[in-house]
């Protein structure tokens, strides 16, 4: 390989980045991954950490076809079967409070022939488990610690030159350097971006039993409350808690020790809960929907976080970014393999196509419910009610949300899309 010259240069191995990292080297392209940071290593015995996501069935199929879910699944990982949901009900709706079972909808993935629906993976591990495919590639160079400070691009290609000097040519840059990305912002790509009014504080507590293979979430005015199931580790259970509230209320919520908390906890999740024993650990998160004006541009390709953020309220954010570098890479490999140049405007015209639509889709479906569930409005409570008493008593609406929620169905309610 002649030093400094690529095919793909991805600023960002993060989740997205290193996965397409993986696609285009496993398709002999010559790739060089740029990171300012790189993960610890995994140890077996540790808590699990604060960040992980509901990682979706089309997305474990993708990292099978990577490579990477052997790896993931030898450190570890914690499938979810069933879903419940509730909403609050207070009066004139119900007398009991989350307790009541009144519209409490279940989904269990026996319904829709699956052994699960879907896995919670913590962020790292997926992310090591992709490196690791990497390490076998020898067409994929990781530079880190490094990081993007020029873009420049020319019919000839791009040339980015990095904060340690080095420059790396390549004919595409993928911008896959997340949410505040450096890539869309020197190349002036736009972005529109809007705070939602509730923060979301997660954090990690023990438990007396488990590993749990269920999620919770129920439904209040001022945002959604949910439970994960995590992995056991060192003989302790543990479930990942998510609080969507205002940000003044999230800011009292992580001011308080950590007794406090989980009296507050305890307070105001439903009482079907597990016991919460003791907190792990806690942090809190703005939210924020952007997309940017385009993902494309001359030798540009911006992918995941760099590309859309969208509400966390259903975990969706990175099985759509695995979906994006699933889509780029197909059409960049088809590209190189056709003797056609991959950064060409033409080429990654059809991936914007093919995403764009997909991505703004799954934005308005989840505004709609942060909307719809985020509201004390009584119409719209006994709407919401209905709809998931409807969603909760018949099959065909039940394997719908699985359907949807796994990632097999289009995110899509039709008067969504234009
Ligand atoms: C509270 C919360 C819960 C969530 N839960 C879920 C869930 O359950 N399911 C789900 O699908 N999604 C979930 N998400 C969303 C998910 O975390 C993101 O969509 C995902 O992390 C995006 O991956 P990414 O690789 O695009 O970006 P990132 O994970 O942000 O990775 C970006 C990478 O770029 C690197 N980088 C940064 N700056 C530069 C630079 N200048 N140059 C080069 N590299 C750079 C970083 O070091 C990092 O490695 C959640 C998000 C939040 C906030």
């Amino acid at each position: 390989m002649e030093f400094g010259k690529y095919d793909v240069v991805i600023a960002g191995a993060g989740m997205v980045g290193a996965a397409i990292g993986c696609a285009l080297g496993r398709a002999g392209m010559r790739v060089a991954l740029i990171d300012p940071a790189i993960p610890e290593p995994f140890v077996v015995d540790s808590a699990p950490d604060i960040r992980v996501s509901a990682l979706s069935p089309a997305s474990v199929s993708f990292l099978q076809q990577l490579g990477a879910w052997s790896y993931i699944e030898a450190m570890r990982l914690c499938p979810y079967r069933r879903m419940a949901v509730w909403e609050k009900l207070q009066e004139p709706l119900s007398k009991r409070q989350l307790s009541s079972r009144f519209n409490q909808t279940m989904f269990d993935c026996h319904e829709v022939g699956a052994d699960e629906l879907g896995f919670i993976v913590e962020n790292r591990v997926t992310q090591l488990g992709l490196y690791e495919v990497l390490k076998t590639l020898s067409s994929v160079e990781m530079i880190t610690p490094a990081r993007p400070v020029d873009v420049h691009v020319s019919d000839n290609g791009v040339v980015v030159t990095l904060d340690n000097k080095q420059v790396v040519h390549g004919r595409l840059l993928i911008g896959a350097d997340g949410a505040n990305s450096f890539v869309r912002r020197f190349c002036g790509i736009g972005l529109s971006s809007e705070d939602y009014e509730q923060q979301a504080l997660v954090a990690t507590v023990e438990i007396p039993t488990g590993p749990l293979d269920i999620t919770w979430q129920a439904f209040t005015p001022t945002g959604p409350l949910a439970l994960l199931p995590l992995p056991a580790c060192d003989g302790r259970n543990y479930a990942s808690l998510v609080w969507y509230n205002h940000p003044e209320n999230i800011k009292a919520l992580m001011m308080l020790s950590g007794a406090e908390f989980l009296m507050e906890v305890r307070s105001h999740f439903p009482e079907e809960l597990p016991e919460m024993l003791n907190l792990v650990e806690r942090s809190s998160f703005p939210l924020t929907r952007r997309h940017a004006s385009s993902y494309i541009k001359e030798g540009i390709a911006l992918v995941g976080d760099a590309a859309h953020t969208i509400n966390p309220l259903a975990g969706q954010g990175v099985n759509l970014g695995f979906q994006d570098a699933s889509a780029l890479s197909d059409i960049i490999v088809t590209a190189y393999r056709g003797d056609q140049n991959p950064g060409a405007l033409a080429v990654l015209a059809q991936y914007e196509k093919e995403r764009r639509p997909e991505n703004v889709r799954m934005q308005r479906v989840m505004d709609l419910f942060y909307h719809l569930f985020s509201n004390e409005h009584l119409p719209l409570k006994i709407v919401r009610n209905i709809g998931l008493g409807l969603a909760g008593n018949f099959p065909y609406g039940r394997k719908k949300v699985m359907g949807y929620a796994m990632g097999l169905e289009k995110p899509l309610p039709w008067f969504l899309s234009k």
